[in-house]
């Protein structure tokens, strides 16, 4: 095992080395599991809502600064700084496609069946456009969808939500 000291601190490889190819140019074979671990931190709450079926938002309570609701929330109003507020969407949440792309080969990691819509919405009273993904039908600019979600074996994940024609 390798040790390095780093400002009096021990950083131990634990991994096993690359199998090296020793042809032009160097290959490497490089096999890794990878455990992600993050944390939602202040946008816990959105989440959280997600499985009890409810879409959630947040405000920037400052006083002239942006007055429409955030979605994708965020913790932190990128404006003025303050600590947002959230605001719960009452249900049914509509929307409306502003651009969508059919996804033939989803990459790593997006567990869905394909080809699928990602669409991007536009939420009434938003000041954002949100990406999802459009769960039966075919996608349209302009076609009013309306959210699911998933509150039966959630994912903990965006996945949790999902839109659906609306019309
Ligand atoms: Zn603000």
């Amino acid at each position: 095992m390798e040790v390095k000291k780093i400002e009096g601190h021990e950083v131990h490889f634990t991994g096993e080395p690359a199998e090296v190819y020793h042809e032009k140019p160097t290959a490497f074979k490089w096999p890794r599991t990878l455990m992600h671990w993050h944390t939602y931190g202040l946008l816990s709450p959105f989440f959280e809502g997600l499985k009890q079926g409810i879409l959630r938002a947040t405000r920037c309570p400052t006083r002239g600064c942006e007055p429409g609701l955030w979605l994708p929330p965020r913790a932190d109003c990128p404006d003025c700084l303050a600590r947002m507020e959230w605001v719960d969407l009452k249900n049914p949440v509509i929307g409306e496609v502003f651009t969508f792309t059919r996804v033939e080969y989803p990459g790593h990691g997006i567990e869905l069946t394909y080809p699928y819509y990602q669409i991007d919405v536009k939420i009434p009273g938003c000041c954002t456009v949100m990406k999802g993904y459009l769960v039966r039908g075919e996608a349209k600019i302009g076609m009013k969808v309306k959210a699911g979600f998933r509150t039966e074996e959630p994912t903990n994940t965006i996945f949790d939500l999902y839109w659906e024609p609306a019309e």
